[in-house]
């Protein structure tokens, strides 16, 4: 769900009421505005904190949560038996539960001892999930952050085809990209005034060396204070074409034509703020470097362009404002980097 759609839906707004915000005027941001309160309260203790993996552990450790990787099987049997050999019976059933749309679970603990943490989830690391493991674990923060009541929570389970639909569930997906990638440990980096894949690499390693490239590339260029524009491209339909095959009603005359287009695209505040916007599957114009490198065989190539030669199919171009593009190889296409020129 999209932040507009979000701050219209009544299950976000009782979530603010319901943690105490008093005046709620866009639920999104003030329930973020909520979450920093607790996670500034938290590193304060620990003020030699520096690093995004040590912020996920001292937070699980102050929600009273233990984290639990799974593997591969013998972890889920190990961990189970572990569990329900402690009386707690909500394990029995842990390899059901742990299907292919779940990527983590949140137990509370019932027969919890005083030095021991009231909750333990249980985060699935096996075969693809394993790259999501990192934003996973901040999803599951992420619940416990905006956890209104504990008494009545047993377990929560996240799935993935749920992230799409339930409002929550993306106001969670949305915490845990703020908090997986906080601004404050990334804007230590910007010094380096433009963004580059090499500092994204490098930032990667030093504060979160358990995050996916992917998530890693949407966190930095959304925590980053300069304008930037993420944009992942490849081979694609445009919309109504994409309804019609859906629907199988293309004939022998309209058959659709693929082309590259920017599918997923992330631009963070300050580029919102200034209208500096590619829209999500956009043409990529053939003169960019972006199809250049598509159409070619090297892996990286960057250009000076202006941002006017994108344009959308009832020929409006975007603002006329020269940009640096940086463009990578990426899967079975290619993903930029895109900034405007000082
Ligand atoms: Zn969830």
């Amino acid at each position: 769900m999209t932040t507009p759609k979000l701050n219209n839906s009544m299950v976000i707004l009782r979530l603010a009421k319901d943690l105490g915000i008093k005046k709620v005027s866009n639920p999104v941001e003030d329930i973020l505005k909520f979450c920093e309160k607790r996670i500034k309260k938290i590193l304060k203790e620990f003020p030699d904190c520096k690093t995004l993996n040590g912020l996920l552990d001292i937070a699980a450790a102050k929600l009273n949560t233990e984290f639990r990787e799974i593997f591969d099987e013998e972890d889920l049997f190990s961990i189970k038996e572990h569990f329900v050999g402690k009386g707690e019976k909500i394990f029995s059933n842990l390899e059901n539960e742990l299907n292919d749309q779940v990527l983590g679970i949140t137990f509370k603990i019932r027969n919890c001892e005083s030095w021991e943490r009231e909750f333990v989830s249980v985060i699935d690391c096996r075969g693809e999930k394993g790259f999501r493991a990192y934003f996973t674990k901040w999803h599951e923060i992420a619940h416990l952050l905006v956890l209104t009541d504990q008494q009545r929570l047993k377990f929560m389970r996240t799935n993935l085809a749920a992230s799409k639909m339930d409002p929550e569930e993306s106001m969670v997906d949305i915490i845990a990209g703020r908090f997986g990638f906080y601004p404050p440990f990334i804007q230590k980096n910007a010094r380096y005034t433009e963004l580059t894949f090499e500092r994204i690499d490098a930032m990667r390693a030093e504060l979160c060396p358990e995050s996916s490239l992917q998530a890693a590339l949407i966190g930095f260029v959304q925590a980053w204070p300069e304008p930037c524009i993420l944009a992942f491209c490849k081979l694609a339909l445009k919309k109504n074409q994409q309804a019609l095959l859906a629907q199988q009603r293309f004939d022998f005359h309209s058959a659709p034509t693929l082309e590259l287009r920017a599918t997923k695209t992330t631009s963070n505040r300050s580029a919102k703020d200034s209208s500096f916007i590619i829209h999500k599957n956009m043409r990529v114009p053939k003169s960019s470097i972006i199809h250049v490198l598509f159409d070619g065989y090297q892996d990286y190539a960057e250009a000076e362009e202006n941002l006017s030669i994108w344009e959308s199919s009832d020929g409006r171009k975007l603002p006329d404002i020269n940009i640096t593009v940086r463009a990578k190889r990426y899967n079975d296409g290619i993903v930029a980097l895109i900034s405007p020129i000082e």
